[in-house]
């Protein structure tokens, strides 16, 4: 891990991202890819320390609220937020300044901040999205190490929804010839119709691969599926996108059942209302806890 003074914290289309670098450990990771420039070990992580500081900065000179979106480029809640605790400082600008959220996250530590997930919750929208891509918790182990079990995933979803946060499932990524069967995206179904999201984020069955991302993919891939590299660069050579072959089928299994069950399945509308800001306290007065949100928030 390494400090360092940021400049920013908030990108042209409202993304942040305190943290760069991850260590959660995905076998299939897009940051990691070279387009990124990100500099050194990916799993050095460097911390903006200035970050909460830049957000409120950032926030108060906004001439108009929108949602802000977490985690495109690392975990927030990766094992360093637990001590550092600057996602949650964060929180407490977007609270206080009246903005919404949307936090995607493998880690069962964004319940620690249920308390702001709320309060953001009643002024205004936040939605948190959380990956799920198999039921195994010994694959989920292999592909996504240090990210929180799935039955972890699954009490989240479950306490998030409990709480009146509108909770979206990532059913994604699908590793040809690992977790692309019927039997597979079947179990990860049946852990959606436990949690009853709002809507369930899959493009298709597959995953993307490039330059710098793929080189890790296929380290792992040696690792822990011996012969399964060969098979890969046959398959795909060195495509972006690695359709799996079951995905015609699959894709409409999933359409299927999701509409069945009155959970949105469109990826345009589902990105939408990510983006879409709710106003729910409009030309209502309030009053907030200045000291306690301002000695909590610090930077
Ligand atoms: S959580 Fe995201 S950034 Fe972190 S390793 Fe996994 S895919 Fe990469």
């Amino acid at each position: 891990m390494r400090e360092k003074e940021a400049k920013t914290v908030l990108t042209p289309q409202n993304g942040m991202n305190i943290y760069r670098g991850c260590t959660v450990g995905c076998m299939c990771c897009d940051p990691r890819s070279k387009c990124y420039r990100f500099e050194g070990e990916f799993t050095d992580v460097e911390v903006k320390i200035n970050g909460p500081a830049l957000l409120e900065k950032s926030l108060k000179s906004k001439r108009r609220h929108c949602m802000i979106g977490v985690g495109s480029m690392s975990d927030p809640y990766q094992p360093l937020e637990k001590e550092l605790g600057l996602m949650r400082k964060a929180l407490a600008h977007i609270h206080y300044y009246g903005f919404g959220v949307a936090i995607e996250t493998r880690s069962d530590l964004v319940l620690r901040d249920l308390d702001y997930l709320k309060s953001i919750n009643e002024k205004a929208k936040c939605v948190v999205i959380m990956p799920i891509n198999t039921a195994e918790e010994a694959l989920s182990a292999i592909l996504e190490p240090s990210a929180a079990s799935v039955k972890a995933r699954v009490e989240a979803l479950l306490a998030l929804r409990e709480a009146g946060i509108t909770t979206i499932v990532s059913m994604a990524p699908f590793l040809p010839f690992i977790n692309d069967t019927r039997e597979n995206v079947e179990a990860v179904l049946g852990l959606v119709e436990k949690v009853r999201p709002y809507g369930v984020l899959c493009k298709f069955i597959g995953c993307n691969l490039r330059d710098g991302s793929r080189e890790y993919f296929y380290q792992k891939l040696d690792e822990n599926f011996p012969g399964m590299r060969e098979r890969y660069e046959a398959a795909f050579g060195k495509s972006y996108d690695l359709v799996s072959e079951n995905n015609k089928e699959l894709m409409e299994r999933i359409r299927t059942f999701l509409t069945e069950r009155q959970i949105l399945s469109d990826q345009e509308r589902l990105r939408t209302y990510l983006k879409g800001f709710e106003d729910k306290l409009a030309g209502v007065q309030i009053e907030m806890p200045l000291g306690m949100l301002e000695a909590q928030a610090g930077g």
